[in-house]
């Protein structure tokens, strides 16, 4: 009986063990188990690192490379897939940049996707379709901002507070650039310039430019001969003085049509390439009024 009963409390003690080493572990595991917020390109990133900042438990990342440009004609890899599938949020631009998402959604249903352009309602539509880099109009920006921050909160309310207030220091550092330059940026009101690269539309239609759009889908050097020809035509009869492009985008059009009309060009930054300072978008926004006022 003695032995007997030795053995039983044994094997409870041991059980015992087991039960609290297995939960010990399994506590553990718990408490490494961060919020995993995925972005899908640089752009969003940027906004992430303001939203996110001083967050507890979470895990930002972006799925892409960081300068890999625009999300046009991007093709996921077996990387980017792995990358989403592990996320709790996916926070994108929308407007088609991503319509890989769709595909994605149908094998993983648990993902929570946050479309940042949702509340937009001020589209551009160029050759039938919707132009999606919306972000470079400061006052979409702050939309998308806001979008993401609601939402993002609901999904993860630890650390909703956070975001909100997060987000509206975000919109005051904007707002406090725009409103420096204010002033000025009214003499570019209705000045017409060429533009070479359709991620400035949204710009262009908030310092009231007159855009004439090049559609090069970030290509510009994909322009043909006639092409430019027809554009140095109307530069010279309509006197434009603004040939417009990205600071990434090739220079030999544009330094044609500024050789043939003497034209002045502004390399802009369309917020699309960067550095992972999380200022960037404040930086490359106060760049862009500089160079266009003529200040840089
Ligand atoms: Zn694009």
């Amino acid at each position: 009986m003695g032995k007997k009963w030795i053995k039983i409390i044994s094997v409870i003690l041991l059980l015992c063990i087991a039960v609290f080493v297995l939960s010990g572990c399994g506590k553990k595991e718990e408490e490494n188990t961060n919020f995993k917020i995925v972005t899908s390109f640089y752009p969003m990133y940027i906004m992430l690192l303001n939203i996110t900042t001083g967050a507890q438990n979470i895990e930002l990342s972006n799925m892409t490379d960081v300068n890999i440009g625009c999300l046009h004609d991007y093709t996921l890899h077996t990387e980017d897939l792995k990358k989403i599938d592990e996320a709790d949020v996916f926070i994108m631009n929308g407007l088609g940049l991503e319509d890989f998402i769709q595909k994605v959604l149908e094998t993983n249903q648990e993902l929570q996707v946050i479309d940042s352009s949702e509340e937009i309602t001020d589209f551009i539509t160029e050759e039938d379709s919707t132009n999606p880099h919306i972000w470079t109009s400061s006052q979409n920006y702050i939309t998308q901002v806001r979008t993401i921050a609601n939402k993002l909160g609901s999904i993860n309310p630890e650390n909703k507070e956070l975001y909100a207030n997060n987000a509206e220091d975000y919109i005051a550092s904007i707002n406090s650039i725009k409103k420096e330059y204010a002033t000025k940026l009214e003499t570019l009101r209705g000045k017409k310039a060429v533009c070479l690269n359709e991620s400035f539309s949204y710009l262009g239609k908030e310092l009231g430019m007159d855009f004439i759009t090049v559609e090069t889908n970030h290509e510009e050097s994909t322009l043909s001969a006639e092409m430019l020809s027809s554009i140095i035509e109307q530069m010279k009869a309509e006197n434009i003085t603004y040939i417009i492009l990205d600071k990434d985008d090739d220079m030999k059009n544009a330094q044609t049509l500024q050789r043939e009309t003497g034209a002045t060009i502004y390399a802009l930054d369309s917020g699309l390439t960067g550095s992972l300072n999380k200022n960037s978008y404040l930086n490359s926004l106060q760049g862009n009024y500089r160079i266009l006022l003529g200040e840089e």
